[in-house]
């Protein structure tokens, strides 16, 4: 067998190569360029009514729950601004289990949902609140029967992503949505991994709840928002108490510059989302195409149902510890951004029958607008080198 050829960087990349995309995202510079006039110009306080100056920043933020309503197919007034989709999760599954506590006090959720739904789920056992938390297959999906099993007369909220911020994986949300209905169970879906990467049109769904944030989307960090479907019946406790901002949802005065910020880049999310995700979905599928077929190399979660941006791959140990280890000079995430500061192997990858050897040899490649062929093509060459050079041959 030949030596693999020296892997020297072609002057044209620029480095570390960046795909972490599904960690976080740079601020479009459009979307940048809006936010700076809010910071200076334009600094009114949106609720001063009686000037121009306030007039001037509700303007500025109505349009931008416009644009973000318009990137979900839902109405303006339905959207809630947050801090980001942490504190939109903590508000509609405490806000809901608060407000219907007196109707029923079991949830159900999925075993690999984000620690922002997870952790507020066993803060409401703490409450005596029951969670039923649902295995997925080992192609990180529920069913909509093994979810309709687990409903029950006094279950009064249902939480499901709707796509898996590890491995990429987009759960069947309409059908889920269709089940929640008929038996009259909220029904809240943490999109932060699906917003600008799928349609997502709540306009189809039976959706009453949906968490989205502007740092995945080329927004800023520290915004987010929670739909809040217009129905009269849909009420939830307030988490945080104040001015009475946001009907009351949500008090504090409004950030107007990560506000329009959001509006901005979820607009632009929309206007490049066929056309972007074409383009990445060819690059990853250009980098499975050039690791797959190395040896011990293996998918984490089903290869169909998953956003072009994601790829999640298992490598064999080298001699000097995980493949992650090895690759200087590129930017992934092994497991979770959230989980790999602790050593400890994914839970999610555990929850989809990985075992834990298998889990911490795990890679998240998550792409993104910026990352070019030549990027793909180093890291396709970077990861064949390693493997070549420092893998542990079974039986060696
Ligand atoms: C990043 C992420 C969150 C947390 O969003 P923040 O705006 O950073 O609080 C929640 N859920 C999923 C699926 C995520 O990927």
């Amino acid at each position: 067998m030949n030596a693999p050829a020296p892997c020297r960087p072609p002057a044209s990349l620029t480095f570390p190569i960046y795909l972490d995309y599904g960690a976080t995202t740079p601020v479009d510079p459009q979307v940048a360029r809006i936010m700076c006039d809010f910071l200076t110009d334009k600094f009114g306080n949106a609720a001063s009514s009686s000037h121009p100056f306030g007039w001037e920043a509700r303007r500025a933020v109505e349009k931008a729950r416009a644009q973000v309503a318009g990137l979900l197919g839902a109405q303006p007034g339905e959207i809630v601004w947050t801090s980001g989709a942490t504190e939109s999760n903590n508000l509609a599954i405490k806000g809901t289990a608060q407000a219907l506590a007196g109707k029923g006090r079991h949830l159900v959720t999925v075993a690999t949902e984000h620690k922002a739904v997870l952790d507020t789920m066993h803060t409401l056992e703490r409450a005596g609140f029951e969670v039923t938390f649902l295995q997925p297959g080992d192609n990180g999906l529920v069913t909509p029967q093994q979810f309709r099993a687990a409903l029950r007369p006094d279950t009064i909220l249902a939480s499901v992503m709707y796509v898996n911020n590890e491995i990429g994986v987009i759960q069947p949300i309409a059908e889920l949505g269709e089940i929640c209905a008929e038996r009259g169970i909220v029904f809240h879906v943490d999109a932060v991994q699906a917003a600008g990467k799928i349609p997502v049109d709540l306009a189809r769904l039976t959706v009453d709840l949906m968490s989205v944030s502007a740092h995945k989307v080329y927004g800023p960090k520290g915004i987010g928002a929670l739909y809040v479907r217009n129905r009269p019946d849909l009420k939830l406790q307030a988490q945080i108490d104040g001015g009475g901002h946001e009907n009351g949802m949500r008090s504090g005065t409004l950030a107007t510059h990560q506000i329009v910020g959001m509006g901005e880049a979820f607009e632009l999310a929309g206007q490049l989302l066929a056309e972007e995700s074409a383009r990445i979905r060819a690059l990853r599928d250009r980098l499975w195409a050039g690791i797959g077929h190395l040896p011990g190399v293996q998918l984490n979660g089903c290869a169909a149902n998953r956003v072009p941006h994601n790829l999640n791959v298992s490598f064999p140990p080298t001699r000097y510890g995980t493949l992650a280890s090895q690759l200087l000079g590129i930017a992934v995430s092994a497991g979770s951004a959230c989980n790999s500061a602790a050593a400890a192997p994914s839970f999610v990858l555990l929850a989809i029958g990985r075992s834990p050897e298998t889990a911490r040899n795990a890679i998240r490649f998550s792409l993104g607008r910026g990352t070019t062929e030549a990027e793909i093509d180093y890291v396709i060459a970077a990861i064949g080198q390693v493997m070549a050079l420092d893998v542990v041959a079974d039986g060696a």
